[in-house]
């Protein structure tokens, strides 16, 4: 992963607000997308019928589905990292097609940069979601415009940071997080594949938006709202 330099007390640090990187904002993340994935569920797995094997919104429904079992089954004072680190593995096993390995991973590297970040706070946030789209990148070796989920992940990252680094308050960068996430999901649509089974289509990719991207959004929205309801 790139190491963002930490910086202690920077902005969004715990001295500015309430809002800690805890256990409690860790499950009801997970909680909340779990929440939207079902909610679009036949959305998700509509796209994936377009472009793919309709399996998408069934395979991450399925998986958020033991995701929550995983935060059942945790210990109410697992330290944050790892109760993510087990949902990442969740994931990548519950979770089938390429969705599982890369959103496991991406969850999995959230979790282990969160565990080793010197303050719970919005620097930790940044860095881990920084991680988890390395992890994300390693595995599936996607960039911007190959219409996956980094088209909704990187714009979002961007949106997150360029918000803290401008004094913004944490529940003001997940917003706009979101925001560019959604937009990068759009962004998706005039796409040409080049990843994924979408990329056997060739062409004929073009005009339809990419499931991954979409359900990235879900995860950042549920992000956004998780962090408005505890900043
Ligand atoms: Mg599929």
């Amino acid at each position: 992963m790139s190491s963002p330099t930490v910086r202690r007390g920077g902005v969004g640090s715990t001295s500015r607000g309430a809002w800690v990187l805890d256990v409690s904002f860790v499950r009801r993340w997970i909680v909340e997308a779990a929440a939207r994935i079902e909610e679009q569920r036949d959305f998700l797995t509509q796209l994936d019928a377009a472009i793919g094997d309709a399996d998408h919104g069934i395979n991450m429904h399925r998986g958020f589905g033991a995701a929550l079992a995983t935060l059942e089954s945790s210990a109410a004072d697992q330290p944050p990292g790892e109760l993510l680190e087990r949902v990442g593995m969740t994931i990548v096993y519950r979770v089938g097609g390429a969705a599982g390995p890369l959103f496991g991973t991406g969850f999995r590297d959230i979790g282990r940069t969160i565990s080793d970040a010197p303050a719970p706070d919005a620097e930790a946030l940044l860095m881990a979601l920084t991680a988890g789209l390395d992890g994300i990148q390693r595995l599936g070796a996607a960039a911007p415009g190959d219409k996956t989920i980094v088209d909704a992940w990187a714009p979002a990252l961007t949106a997150f940071e360029s918000s803290l680094r401008s004094g913004g308050r944490v529940d003001e960068a997940a917003r706009e997080a979101a925001d560019a996430a959604t937009i990068g999901v759009a962004a998706t649509l005039p796409m040409q594949a080049r990843k994924g089974r979408a990329s056997y289509l060739g062409s004929r990719s073009i005009g339809h938006q990419d499931p991954g991207a979409t359900s990235t959004a879900l995860l950042f929205g549920a992000l956004e709202r998780v962090v408005r309801r505890t900043a």
